[in-house]
């Protein structure tokens, strides 16, 4: 899952990305409101994470032409503004969650997880698919019962393709999924990862739909 962080503190901003890191997310962190307008044009994100007081372009504006362009995906606004008014506002311009700062880390984690959760449709705290388990609040995956010990990135990995099981990802989307800005992305790395994770659990759970991308096998 790649996330894109929109903060101008430098401090709250390392914090929030070095959280989001270590649960597994690829996250993008742009320090002003035009870089992070800018970077919801060029990339796709699963969630956006906004500060509303921003240099260059106010949060709120940010979120307008996010959703004004048919941005759809979760917007969570963070920011000190915590009046009633302020967070009417955040809301009624397409915000999904509200976090007034400041906040623990982990309530943020977790309102991340429910964020996506409801966004890819699902209604469960765990993932399940076929003989697969995975959950993403402990980090737990398992095939058959048996516990997976599975590398960051094939967690990840994972994740993308059992929240969509359907879906067919192409190798680019999962490099979106997996990586963020400044990541060296070797032109293989998908296959090595689908490689790592088909030994793991079974080379017949991931399926190559020929010349599309992969998905769950159903
Ligand atoms: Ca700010």
């Amino acid at each position: 899952m790649r996330l894109l962080l929109i903060e101008d503190d430098t401090m709250i901003g390392e914090n929030i990305q070095d959280v989001l890191r270590g649960e597994g997310y690829a996250v993008d962190w742009a320090q002003d409101g035009r870089a992070g307008e800018l970077a919801l044009v060029h990339d796709v994100y699963d969630l956006v994470l906004l500060d509303l007081g921003l240099p260059k372009k106010d949060g709120i504006r940010v979120l307008q032409t996010y959703r004004a362009n048919g941005g759809k995906n979760p917007v969570m606004i963070l920011t000190a503004r915590d009046s009633v008014m302020d967070r009417i506002g955040g809301l009624d311009a397409g915000a999904d969650d509200y976090l007034v700062k400041p906040f623990d880390v982990k309530e943020l984690a977790a309102r991340v997880r429910a964020l996506l959760r409801r966004s890819s449709g699902a209604t469960q705290l765990i993932y399940r698919h076929r003989q697969l388990m995975l959950d993403p609040v402990s980090h737990e995956a398992s095939h058959a019962q048996q516990v997976l010990n599975l590398a960051p990135r094939e967690f990840a990995l994972l994740h993308a393709l059992i929240a969509e099981p359907q879906r067919v990802f192409s190798r680019a989307e999962l490099e979106e999924k997996l990586y963020g800005w400044g990541d060296e992305i070797e032109s293989n790395t998908i296959e090595v990862y689908i490689y790592g994770l088909r030994k793991k659990i079974g080379a017949g759970e991931i399926l190559n739909v020929r010349g599309v991308g992969y998905r769950l096998a159903s």
